[in-house]
């Protein structure tokens, strides 16, 4: 308005081409006398100014105020790779998270970078399948956490509190004082909210201003976990096998599976001399179903004439599970003891067959010195058939389709050797799913739920199965056990018709 008034009174005319709408807009005053247009043009000057200073006292108490905070948030999003959860250092004490002074400045700037778009619920697989969780709640209630405590902040009562807090019970002297309005953890965030999170990803993936979900729902979960004890039978089972025998079944280390008696792989102290380590995952080792994708994967080295062993008796768990289900001494302590077993083995390049082992093996082990060359499965065998040290020749005649485990495709961008791999299989029909690659929805058992939520209580395994289904394949294939035990789990009782099977099943069906 005030530059289609300029225009009218024969200024700026140079800008009419710069401006047409509001060249247009002169018209409106066309038949004015000049003083008249002269005070409007004032008016619309100053409308204009004090809207938009308005607007900037606006912004702090509106979801606008992303649009000072995001793209520094997005500046400071982590470089650390996709897959490895922020190191935490520190003693027991410092894994509280009772108030806002607990969480680190990054993941406060973080709340009040959030737009409120909703599109992490939309690509959240709890959110998709019903269950209670929505990762939009999970910024949006800290900064609604925030702005009631900061008063409270600004004045420093809280980091008196979290200090009072880092102290042992007998040394509290004001206990109490200075307690921020809403409990974290119980009242902010409930406890199914903070276990039914599959750590998939997916909703950083979809944030458009960086937002970092996860770091802060697994302090969540340490919180529960190591601060406040707050564990429940299934949990304690597998932070009791982890500790004592080394893998979440709590199985003795010494039973040697079937499948390594059959094949006789030789462990590394009978092969000290192996180019690879093959890792297989706890899943491998002590369940049935997983057992015959290590089978069929050992069959294939064997067929490649590749030079292998597996662990001796020292290896633990990798350390993928406790980590993500809050208990970060249990990883620490297995990330230690696993590195210092391998490097006095003299072990350079491990595979695995597990996409959870790949992920913390190869992004999370560097954190604690372990640089190993860390191959996948799935890569594994797409580069033997294209060095042509193993060749397909068996029809397998059925019509696959293929899950992405979210720690190989979205964590890892490791998509296209699985499908090179069933490629290579004759009359192999592949029918994709619309959910796939980088942007694969959840199995369901992320996260730790393998362990956490009970089958008739994880709607994300049938949903996913049913995407499978609507493709027509006969068959899911996968290149992850745990995706592979939910599945087998779910297709006992649930409505899908599907064979799941392991990529390295299908291979060795095929040579
Ligand atoms: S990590 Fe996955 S399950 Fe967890 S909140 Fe994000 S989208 Fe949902
Ligand atoms: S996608 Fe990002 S910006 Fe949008 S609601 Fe979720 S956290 Fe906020």
């Amino acid at each position: 308005g005030y530059h289609a008034a300029r225009f009218a009174v024969g200024e700026d005319q140079t800008l009419r081409q710069a401006a047409p709408l509001a060249f247009a807009g002169a018209r409106l005053f066309a038949g004015l006398a000049p003083q008249t247009v002269f005070i409007s043009m004032t008016v619309l000057w100053w409308t204009h100014f004090l809207g938009i200073f308005a607007f900037c006292f606006f912004i702090p108490h509106s979801s606008h105020l992303h649009l000072v905070f995001a793209p520094f948030n997005a500046y400071w999003h982590t470089l650390a790779p996709k897959g490895a959860l922020p190191k935490v250092t520190g003693d027991g004490r410092q894994f509280r998270l009772d108030g806002v002074a607990d969480f680190t400045w990054k993941q406060l700037f973080d709340a009040y970078s959030c737009v409120k778009c909703g599109r992490c619920n939309g690509q959240c697989p709890g959110q998709l399948s019903g269950e209670e969780i929505k990762p939009k709640a999970l910024t949006a209630r800290l900064r609604k956490h925030v702005d009631k405590n900061a008063a409270k902040l600004l004045s420093n009562e809280l980091a008196a509190t979290k200090a009072e807090t880092r102290k042992a019970p007998d040394e509290k002297k004001t206990a109490g004082k200075g307690k921020t309005k809403n409990k974290l953890v119980g009242e902010v965030y409930e406890q199914d909210f903070i276990w039914n999170c599959t750590t998939c990803g997916a909703c950083m993936e979809a944030c458009p201003v960086a937002t970092e979900h996860l770091p802060k729902m697994i302090a969540l979960r340490r919180h529960l976990v190591l601060a406040e004890g707050r564990v429940s039978k299934e949990l304690q089972r597998v932070f009791t096998g982890i500790a004592g025998q080394g893998n979440p079944w709590g199985q003795p280390q010494q039973a040697s599976p079937g499948w390594v008696r059959e094949l006789s792989v030789p462990d590394l102290e009978e092969n000290p001399q192996a180019e690879y380590l093959y890792y297989p995952g706890c899943a491998a080792l002590f369940t049935e179903r997983a057992q015959q994708t290590a089978a069929a994967f050992g069959k294939i080295l064997q067929a490649a004439g590749v030079n292998f062993a597996i662990p001796g008796k020292e290896t633990r768990c990798c350390g993928h599970m406790p980590r993500r289900l809050g208990q970060e001494p249990l990883f620490e302590e297995a990330v230690k003891d696993n590195i210092a077993a391998w490097r006095k083995q003299g072990v350079k390049k491990i595979i695995t067959t597990c996409a959870h082992c790949y992920n913390t093996l190869r992004n999370e082990y560097p954190q604690y010195g372990g640089a190993f060359t860390v191959i996948h499965h799935a890569d594994f065998i797409a580069g033997l058939l294209r060095a042509g040290k193993l060749t397909v020749r068996k029809s397998f005649p059925r019509t696959v389709t293929l899950h992405d485990p979210c720690y190989l495709g979205r964590y890892n961008d490791l998509v296209t050797a699985p499908r090179a791999v069933l490629r290579a299989v004759p009359a192999l029909e592949l029918k994709e799913m619309p959910r796939r690659g980088e942007r694969t929805f959840c199995c369901g058992a992320g996260g730790g739920r393998f362990w956490t939520k009970p089958r008739a209580d994880n709607l994300i395994t049938g949903r996913r199965l049913q995407e499978a289904q609507s493709t027509g394949a006969e068959v899911i294939a996968t290149a992850c056990p745990y995706c592979e035990l939910v599945f087998a789990e779910e297709l006992k009782s649930g409505d899908a018709s599907l064979e799941v099977l392991d990529i390295a099943e299908i291979v060795a069906e095929s040579i």
